[in-house]
């Protein structure tokens, strides 16, 4: 006769930043991004039916949220919890643990936030200069990212303008970033860092565009009349095609013909850096006229480069936007055209 009980259920707290932010992973295979949310609209805002992953969409209930690290800390203080019980009980008991409690049955968490462990754990000033927050414009829900995100994790609200906005502000951070690093990390591995995140934010540039200006058509009142296809937004030249049939203007119409160059060579860049582990190949050198390399060379992106994307990709939404508010002022464009 086992003296456990059917059912054992444990208050656990998981820690919060000194923010007062939770951590969160998204339960999603190809996703698994790691994002915080304020601890108390985790507890009072989010749904348990429904939580979204502010990177990726993807929804789950709440009680699939937990990062590696809590998922450990839990199984660590059920183990402390439960032990002495099992100490009790017959060593056989005790090895046919596991087997011998109904499936599912065996212990119930229930979670409780009031973070009454706060860990004590600085967080990188690097890492903090490139954290992203967020305050949903529908439901107020705080949350944030490293780098840019797109769903409230509450209500689902696609902020992709408010992401946009934040990459584009997180990426002229990067000096300062640099400099914490500098602070920290001998001169090789400030090099090594900074190189993989500028390469990083070069990426996070481009889906933060193809996420704005997918919004940005989707604002427009024909949209329906077109159906583009997936990631459309990351290649320059059919979305130029695809913004000329909706309101009649080209990207090439929104830069200067060097400006236009130089972007499509940074978005072929992402692409390089994305699919190609950086190495550059004919295919780059024939789209870009890029004679600086050599096939089977790796990029090297510099940081005035990566600023130089931004306000390329800044300059181009921005005239997108005034565009598609109907504020189109035609004669001004072709003059610049000009
Ligand atoms: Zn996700
Ligand atoms: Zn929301």
């Amino acid at each position: 006769m086992s003296l456990l009980p059917d059912t054992l259920s444990m208050q656990v707290s998981i820690p919060t930043d000194d923010d007062g932010y939770l951590d969160r992973a998204c339960p999603n295979e190809v996703c698994e991004a790691e994002f915080k949310i304020l601890a108390d609209d985790w507890k009072d805002k989010v749904r348990d039916e429904e939580v979204f992953c502010p990177i990726c969409g993807h929804t789950a209930t709440s009680d699939n949220w937990f990062t590696v690290e809590q998922m450990e800390h839990l199984k660590a203080v059920a183990m402390a919890e439960f032990m002495p019980l099992l100490d009790n009980e017959m060593n056989r008991m005790a090895r046919d643990f596991n087997r011998s409690m109904p499936k599912g049955g065996l212990i119930s968490v229930s979670m409780n936030y009031k973070p009454s462990h706060p860990v004590a754990v600085m967080p990188l000033a690097a890492a903090g200069l490139m954290r992203q927050r967020y305050a949903c414009e529908e439901c107020g829900c705080q949350y944030a990212a490293i780098g840019a995100a797109f769903f409230c994790p509450s209500c689902g609200h696609n902020s992709a303008k408010t992401a946009f906005v934040e990459t584009l502000a997180t990426i002229r951070r990067l000096p300062e970033v640099r400099a914490a690093l500098a602070a920290g990390l001998d001169r090789d591995a400030v090099e090594n860092a900074f190189r993989l995140m500028l390469e990083e934010n070069m990426g996070k540039l481009v889906a933060s565009f193809q996420r704005f200006a997918e919004a940005t058509f989707e604002t427009l009142p024909n949209a329906g009349d077109f159906s583009s296809r997936r990631n459309l937004f990351q290649n320059l030249p059919q979305s130029s095609d695809l913004w000329e049939q909706a309101i009649g203007l080209r990207y090439e119409s929104m830069l200067t013909p060097n400006e236009w160059n130089q972007l499509q060579r940074f978005f072929q860049q992402r692409h390089i850096l994305a699919h190609k582990d950086g190495i550059v190949d004919e295919e780059y050198r024939q789209k870009t006229s890029d004679l600086k390399y050599q096939s089977g060379q790796r990029l090297v992106i510099r940081e005035s480069e990566i600023v130089r994307f931004t306000d390329l990709v800044e300059k181009l939404t921005t005239t997108l936007q005034r565009a598609c508010a109907g504020e189109k002022d035609d004669k001004r464009i072709n003059e610049h055209r000009g």
